[in-house]
């Protein structure tokens, strides 16, 4: 991709839009060119600085964008704006319509049992045209089977949504698979199929569906301290950068 990234604690992100992203991807879909996506947030770049593995993987992406307000904001601090969010969920439901208008086909995997079961329902009735290559939850103890049947189907798109650092690590070992478009989408089955409820439109509107969904989900209130460590970070980097 010829573009232009901004370095947030050494992650590159694409400056880019939503619609311009996706576009490229439909682009990318067309041409089968295989392509890896990352949607990342602050608590993956706070995990990326601190585990050089998972680093390494993430840097072997085509792309990586702005999945959380956290990275909007951290761009913005080092006067290297973004021009916007550009999340795994829109990016998710932007390829199934444009795939469901284009006959393209999907492989899924991701979430719990339950929501697999409703995430089929919603693909059959609302993306009748899509073809559904493949699609089984994200409990598993063997990918291979896995990629044999996406070896086997040779979708035009695989998304693995759970969550990170497994699905990017998925992908990095097993894109090789198919010439698809491969991107890891964290809860977005969940949210697709209303088994997590979006934040109300008030706290989606102030950019703070984040901590809605930190404070409502009791597991999730650990991983809301990572912010403040992020913003400390990038605080940091500021200070140096502006003493040099
Ligand atoms: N998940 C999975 N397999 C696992 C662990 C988690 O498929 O071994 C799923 C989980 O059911 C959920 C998603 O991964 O649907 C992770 O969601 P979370 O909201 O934690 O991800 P985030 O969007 O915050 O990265």
């Amino acid at each position: 991709m010829n573009k232009q990234t901004v370095s947030i604690l050494n992650i590159p992100f694409d400056v880019t839009t939503l619609s311009e992203f996706t576009s490229k991807l439909h682009t990318k879909i067309n041409n089968h060119q295989n392509t890896f996506v990352v949607t990342a947030n602050p608590e993956i770049v706070m995990y990326a600085n601190q585990h050089p593995e998972y680093r390494k993987t993430i840097s072997s992406a085509d792309a990586i964008v702005a999945d959380g307000i956290g990275i909007i904001i951290g761009a913005k601090m080092l006067d290297t704006p973004l021009p916007e969010r550009v999340t795994g969920y829109d990016i998710f439901t932007d390829l199934l319509t444009w795939g469901n208008n284009n006959h393209k086909s999907a492989f899924f995997i991701g979430a719990k049992p339950e929501v697999i079961q409703k995430l089929k329902t919603i693909l059959a009735n609302n993306y009748p045209d899509l073809v559904v290559a493949g699609i089984h939850d994200g409990y598993f103890d063997d990918d291979q089977p896995l990629v044999d049947e996406i070896t086997t189907t040779q979708p035009d798109m695989v998304f693995i949504a759970t969550g990170f650092p497994q699905q990017e690590t998925f992908i990095q070992k097993h894109r090789h698979a198919a010439n698809a478009v491969w991107i890891g989408l964290g809860g977005s089955f969940d949210v697709l199929t209303g088994t997590v409820k979006r934040a109300p439109q008030v706290w989606q509107d102030l950019h703070l569906e984040w901590l809605y969904r930190g404070l409502s989900d009791p597991k999730r209130i650990g991983r809301l301290m990572v912010l403040p460590k992020y913003l400390v970070k990038v605080t940091q980097i500021k200070i140096k950068r502006n003493r040099k």
